[in-house]
């Protein structure tokens, strides 16, 4: 997949990285292997010291929202009856990827969210796991003027440049993209890259 973006860099040294860090895949989860997506975004990471994505936390009345919705519309799952056991177990033939990709899907997320909201902790880097971190907010490309150019106040980690984003106007970015679990008590459990 080939996606539009932004391009962010740093004012004062060479560093550069397309802001497709929140694409990919993302799953939180439970002890008891349930699933659940939230949102993330994009953020900067001190631990890192490069840009990221990061957990976007929902606040408790949004959980509650988010709650009523998977209500409605995911039915808890079966319990696992008579078809598998006389079928067997499925035969587990699947690439490594894909069964990352697999794991993903959202399953019983009225637990994982139930679970978040007792945790009161703070959102994490997606990719380290620190809570050292800060988001970072770009405008719409078509809040910018002619030069496609965004000074933010971010400053680019351990270094004395702040960071500056851009919007190429014909460029298309194909982005490494990782599926990505993460323990509802702050924890990366695991991160495959999958293209
Ligand atoms: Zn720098
Ligand atoms: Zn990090």
């Amino acid at each position: 997949m080939s996606i539009p973006t932004a391009v962010i860099e740093c004012s004062t040294c060479d560093y550069q990285v397309a802001a497709v860090q929140t694409h990919g895949a993302f799953s939180w989860c439970d002890d008891t292997g349930n699933r659940a997506q939230l949102t993330r975004e994009l953020g900067v990471c001190e631990d890192c010291a490069c840009v990221v994505a990061i957990e976007k936390l929902p606040s408790e009345s949004e959980l509650q929202d988010m709650v009523a919705e998977v209500r409605a519309t995911h039915p808890r799952p079966m319990k696992k009856g008579f078809l598998s056991r006389l079928m067997g177990e499925r035969k587990d033939d699947h690439p490594d990827w894909l069964k990352a990709l697999d794991s993903m899907v959202p399953k019983n997320p009225e637990s994982v969210l139930l679970a978040l909201s007792e945790q009161k902790r703070r959102p994490l880097c997606l990719t380290c796991g620190s809570t050292n971190i800060a988001p970072l907010n770009l405008p719409q490309r078509d809040d910018l003027s002619e030069t496609l150019e965004y000074t933010t106040r971010v400053k680019h980690p351990g270094c004395s440049g702040v960071l500056v984003a851009y919007f190429p106007r014909n460029q298309r970015f194909s982005p490494m993209e990782f599926a990505t679990l993460v323990h509802v008590s702050g924890r990366i459990v695991s991160r495959h890259r999958y293209r």
